[in-house]
């Protein structure tokens, strides 16, 4: 007999489970049981166990859906100030260079998390990600990448280990020093990749404080060759790869990611077929962050096509950052998925949780499956499909993570 923490009966399930075989794993007229944080059975109404009824507490579904939580794979939520100002500013007819000049740009948003301590860090990235719990995210990337100096780069991913510790949501760490070039190091960038390579990712990785590394692979960011240095280093001590890779022009960025075995390559919109090929010989996913792509106003599409005739997995993120994706939200993303990308809406939910936990390297989570984690949505909806359709309407019923009942 199942002795459950949990029963919720009368649900319909979208499992995400490929070996299931239909359209998004699903199970109709169907149960799942917790227990001590993870799924201990799932299958059909008709087939339920036995279990002690009168002692088990019971949610009653009443035809919701269940989804594995969901999970944000791409994020920069670790950051101080406002660029909003800056973006009335480009509406008004001031160039990017004029506002630059001025110290704009990422440079006053580095200024900006610098001057910030740690707490205020916390409490504003607590805020965005309660945005991404009130929205079934049960997992969400953090990447550090504004502060650009060992003592600034460690404060952040400090955070971020706070926040994994005391969010509801789980929080992985990726350390991306390579984001962008300090103002000490203007005109030398071998000199600040040195300073990553052999200041940072040493000390990081002996803090244990990242759980991947992240370079910005573009001619307005770091060269191919630059790219390399880091993944060579953190390869050597012992931490997975990823790359925010062909956003703007292709530099090949993907590819190397991909002989680095990397978890995943980001944006991708100037992919082309010899890195889709690389990338679905190294398992490495596909990250697409149609957010950017809509703010910056890009007309080059990612290649979707090539990426499923290849069977390359895709992810879907929000990016959220304040320059080029002030757009904290993973139902606005599934939507802008299928709207702006073409994605089907199933390739849009497996983005935010099969693939999203593939492009993170979680094994444990994802899917609805006996054994994974109990991060568990139920929706109001009478599709999933819905779920990528419709925006704007808080369709959440209840969301667990670890099994426990999280209030949002
Ligand atoms: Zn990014």
């Amino acid at each position: 007999m199942f002795s459950p923490d949990l029963v919720i009966l009368n649900v319909h399930l979208a499992t995400m489970d490929e070996e299931i075989g239909n359209g998004y794993g699903a199970i109709e007229d169907g149960a799942l049981f917790i227990k001590d944080g993870k799924i201990e059975w799932l299958g059909k109404m008709a087939e339920l166990p036995e279990f002690d009824a009168l002692a088990t507490p019971t949610v009653q579904g009443k035809g919701a859906w269940l989804t594995p939580g969901l999970i944000d794979c791409h994020t920069h939520i670790l950051f101080s100030g406002s660029r909003a100002q800056e973006f009335e500013q480009r509406l008004n007819g001031v160039s990017y260079q004029e506002i630059a000049a001025q110290g704009g740009g990422i440079a006053s948003t580095v200024r900006a998390t610098r001057q910030a301590d740690k707490e205020a860090l916390f409490v504003l990235a607590k805020t965005r990600l309660n945005s991404l719990l009130k929205e079934g995210v049960t997992t969400a990337e953090s990447k550090s990448g504004y502060g650009l100096d060992l003592e600034n780069e460690f404060k952040l991913l400090e955070v971020n280990r706070l926040l994994d510790e005391h969010h509801p949501i789980s929080v992985q760490s990726t350390f991306l020093g390579a984001h962008a070039l300090p103002p000490e190091y203007k005109g030398n960038a071998d000199g600040y990749i040195e300073l990553v390579c052999e200041q940072m990712l040493p000390k990081v990785a002996k803090a244990n404080l990242a759980d991947a590394v992240d370079v910005f692979c573009e001619n307005v960011g770091f060269s191919y060759t630059q790219t390399r240095k880091v993944f060579e280093k953190a390869q050597s001590l012992g931490l997975p790869v990823k790359c925010h890779a062909e956003q703007l022009s292709n530099q090949h960025g993907s590819e190397l990611v991909a002989e680095f075995s990397g978890l995943s390559a980001d944006h991708i919109e100037y992919l082309d077929e010899s890195g889709v090929k690389a990338m679905a010989r190294a398992g490495t996913v596909a990250v697409l962050l149609p957010t950017a792509y809509y703010f910056l106003r890009e007309t080059q599409q990612p290649p979707i096509q090539l990426l499923r005739n290849n069977n390359v997995p895709m992810a879907l993120a929000s990016d959220f950052n304040p320059g080029t994706a002030p757009l904290c939200s993973l139902r606005l993303v599934l939507n802008m998925g299928c709207t702006l990308f073409r994605l089907t809406p199933e390739e849009a939910l497996k983005g935010v949780t099969i693939n999203g936990a593939k492009a993170l390297g979680l094994k444990d989570r994802g899917v609805l499956k006996v054994g994974m984690r109990a991060d568990i949505a139920m929706w109001n909806i009478d599709h999933p499909s819905q779920l990528s359709y419709q925006f704007g309407v808080n369709d959440l019923l209840n969301l667990w993570i670890l099994g426990k009942l999280t209030q949002c």
